[in-house]
């Protein structure tokens, strides 16, 4: 369990210096879109492939942030690029660092609007917990983000925007792609459902795994979803990461209530999809994510049911102890409850390891994120009292 004792974070707040810039951002572009561009602005024909991968390079190798740094090109192309590009990322706005090691960065994009990325150190390696909208439509009623109101999609360079940021901060600019990386792993599961913003997400998250680039492997991005059934063979066919799904309870009922787009895909058209996923085998199993809520779903029976529910999938069950917040009217589950829970999915097979809660002083962990935008909607505990009315 997680120690109660209070905890002040280390807290750096940045100076707002937004300006919107009015050039194309020639971040996000994937590479035939580049070319295309440097075609348009009159770079001879000859050149577009060479200056493309040069460019790439300095961008998504070297971090550049800004034409100048780019010193293999000419003086007159680097005018040429200044005059009709700009390199704008997103702004960060205060940084916050747990005492466990955990970054929170909130950032503001276009528009002064703002999203959370969260980086979480491991052993050898980190996970950076990226956001792929600003708010989300969907109300989960045990997250904090679906309080929020969808402002709007993020656009690809805002996503892989996130990635260059923790670089920057991290210091991770120049390792090849055989070194030891701080961020070696990237997980869609900040603000928003990324498929609800499929094309945006698939482009930066091209961008993330191109070899000549940030290079990281498929197998190192998990996609979360709540289940927008739909969009989850393109994700497999077209992105080709590892797929993960915000499962949360095993009747539709509960999940109805938790999960709300549950009415709209119920869990046998989830499974179903899940049991399609072009990528999916024993090496690349489907993580389901379940947070344990104290007396909403986390019987002996649930866990029961889970397992049948899943049966014939690769899968492995993250328990995820609910992080509260100010609000929120559910309450975590008690840990022996959740050791239970989690033997009884170990006995039939499943891996089922109980996520420990990271970054909970800086109100980072998985469930909390959430900017300044806020708006009122039917309090969790109305809903929790739902579930338990049914
Ligand atoms: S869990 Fe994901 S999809 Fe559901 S409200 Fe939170 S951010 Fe949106």
């Amino acid at each position: 369990m997680t120690s109660k004792t209070p905890i002040t974070p280390d807290v750096i707040t940045i100076p707002r210096q937004l300006d919107d810039n009015i050039l194309p951002n020639i971040i996000g572009l994937q590479r035939k879109a580049l070319a295309n561009a440097l075609n348009e602005i009159g770079t001879p024909a000859k050149q577009i492939k060479m200056r493309t991968a040069q460019i790439w390079q300095w961008l998504y190798v070297k971090g550049a942030q800004n034409f100048e740094e780019m010193t293999n090109l000419s003086k007159d192309f680097r005018n040429l690029l200044v005059q009709n590009f700009a390199i704008t990322r997103p702004e960060i706005v205060t940084r916050q660092i747990s005492k466990d090691g955990t970054r929170k960065y909130l950032l503001r994009v276009t528009g002064g609007h703002e999203v959370e990325a969260v980086y979480i150190p491991e052993k050898d390696r980190g996970t950076l917990c990226i956001s792929s909208q600003i708010g989300c439509t969907l109300t989960c009623t045990f997250c904090h983000t679906g309080t929020q109101k969808l402002v709007r999609n993020l656009t690809p360079a805002e996503i892989v925007g996130q990635i260059l940021i923790a670089r920057d901060d991290l210091d991770e600019w120049g390792k090849d792609a055989g070194q030891k990386r701080n961020v070696s792993n990237i997980v869609l599961m900040g603000m928003g459902e990324p498929l609800y913003n499929t094309d945006n997400v698939r482009d930066a998250m091209l961008i993330a795994m191109d070899n000549e680039g940030i290079a990281l492997s498929r197998r190192r991005i998990t996609l979360s979803t709540s289940g927008v059934v739909p969009e989850i063979i393109r994700t497999g066919s077209e992105i080709g990461c590892m797929l993960a799904i915000s499962f949360h309870a095993t009747t539709d009922e509960v999940r109805d209530v938790l999960v709300p787009i549950n009415r709209k895909h119920k869990i046998a058209e989830l499974l179903e999809a899940c049991r399609n996923y072009p990528k999916l085998s024993n090496s690349e199993r489907i993580t389901f994510e379940y947070v344990m809520l104290k007396n909403i779903n986390d019987s002996d029976e649930d866990a029961r049911r889970l397992v049948d529910l899943i049966s014939g999938i690769p899968a492995k069950i993250n328990l995820i102890p609910f992080n509260p917040w100010p609000g929120s009217g559910y309450e975590r589950s008690d840990w022996n409850r959740i050791e239970a829970f989690g033997d009884i999915v170990n006995k039939a097979g499943y891996a089922s390891p109980i996520r420990r809660p990271r970054g909970e002083d800086i109100m980072a962990a998985c469930g909390q994120l959430k900017s300044e935008t806020q708006r009122v909607r039917k309090s969790a505990k109305q809903m929790a009292e739902e579930i338990k009315g049914q």
